[in-house]
C-alpha cells in the first residue's frame, strides 16, 4: 500500500446520514436514579438507537459531570432532559405507559417481552406520546409506580441473576424500539415501491390450473397422480405472494413450453 493512503480496513467508518426513523414520541423515564453516570450512560443508549426524549424524575444526583461523561457525544440529550418531580408529571401527556421491571412482581400485572412490547408502543404512537418507565438502582419500580403503567416489560434474562445495569436494560429496550420502528419504515417503502398489485385468488388459481395442464403436456406431471406435485408448487408459490405481472410470466412461460402463445385475459383482472 502506498505511504499515506490509509488502509480500509484499519479505518475506523462513520456513517453520518439522516435517520429514517421516528421515535420523537417516545420519551424514556428515569425514577429516582442514584448514580449520574448511568444517567449518562441511558443517554448515550437513547442517542444511540435514535430517541431524544428524557425525563428524569427526582434524580439524586444531577446535572453532574459523570453523567457528562458518561453521555459522550449524547450530552445535547442531558442538556434538553426534563428534570420533574413527579411520575404523574413526567406522563401527563402520554397515552400509553410502559414500566420495564427486573422481577416478575407478586402484583399479577401484563408482562411482555420487549419485542412485543417495542411493537406495542409504536402502535400507540400513532395515537400520542408513549413512555418506558425505569426504575431504580438498588429496588426497581414501586407497586405504585407499577399500577401507572398499561403493561410491565420484562427481559427474560438468566433468572439466577436477572437485573441488568439501568443503562444496559435501557439500551436493550431502546434497540428493540428501533428495531421496531425500522420494520415500520421497511413496510412503508416497499407499499410504496411496489409496481403491481398483488394476484387474486381468481388469478393465482388459474396458474395453478395452468401449471397442471403444462406439466402434464410436457410429461413432467403423470395425470394419474397430479396430488403431491401440485400441492408442492402451490406452497412454492403461495409463500411468495405473486402479484399479477409474475402471475403472467408465470403463465407466459408455461404456454411457451406448452409450444403455444399466451394471452393475457383482461378478464381475469379484478
Ligand atoms: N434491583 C432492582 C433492579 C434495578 S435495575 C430490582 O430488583 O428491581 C434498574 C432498572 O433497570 C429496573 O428497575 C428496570 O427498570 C430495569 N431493568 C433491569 N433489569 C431488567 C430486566 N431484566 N427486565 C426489564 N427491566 C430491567
Amino acid at each position: 500500500m502506498a505511504s499515506g493512503q490509509q488502509n480500509p480496513e484499519q479505518a475506523e467508518i462513520v456513517y453520518t446520514m439522516a435517520d429514517e426513523v421516528d421515535l420523537s414520541q417516545v420519551r424514556v423515564v428515569l425514577m429516582h436514579t442514584s448514580h449520574p453516570g448511568n444517567i449518562g450512560a441511558v443517554a448515550r443508549a437513547m442517542k444511540n438507537m435514535g430517541l431524544s426524549q428524557l425525563y428524569l424524575v427526582q434524580p439524586d444526583l444531577f446535572p453532574h459531570s459523570m453523567a457528562t461523561s458518561r453521555a459522550s457525544g449524547a450530552d445535547d440529550l442531558l442538556a434538553s432532559a426534563h428534570v420533574v418531580e413527579t411520575l404523574d408529571e413526567a406522563l401527563a401527556d402520554c397515552c400509553f405507559v410502559v414500566g420495564a421491571s427486573a422481577r416478575l412482581r407478586s402484583i399479577s400485572w401484563p408482562v411482555h417481552n420487549p419485542r412485543e412490547c417495542a411493537e406495542r408502543m409504536l402502535e400507540a404512537t400513532d395515537d400520542g406520546q408513549v413512555a418506558l418507565v425505569m426504575g431504580r438502582e438498588q429496588s426497581g419500580l414501586s407497586n405504585a409506580e407499577l399500577e401507572r403503567c398499561n403493561y410491565l416489560v420484562n427481559i427474560p434474562a438468566n433468572p439466577e441473576y436477572s437485573s441488568l445495569n439501568l443503562a444496559a436494560a435501557t439500551q436493550v429496550l431502546a434497540y428493540e424500539l428501533r428495531m421496531a420502528a425500522l420494520a415500520r419504515v421497511e413496510i412503508k417503502k416497499s407499499a410504496s415501491k411496489k409496481d403491481y398489485r398483488l394476484a387474486t385468488a381468481a388469478e393465482v388459481e388459474g396458474l395453478y390450473q395452468h401449471f397442471e395442464v403444462a406439466l402434464t403436456d410436457i410429461k413432467f406431471l403423470n395425470p394419474a397422480s397430479p396430488r403431491k406435485l401440485m400441492r408442492r408448487l402451490r406452497r412454492l408459490f403461495n409463500r411468495a405472494q405473486l402479484d399479477e405481472m409474475e402471475v403472467n410470466i408465470l403463465r407466459g412461460i408455461l404456454s411457451a413450453a406448452q409450444g403455444q402463445k399466451y394471452h393475457y385475459d383482461k378478464q381475469d383482472k379484478s
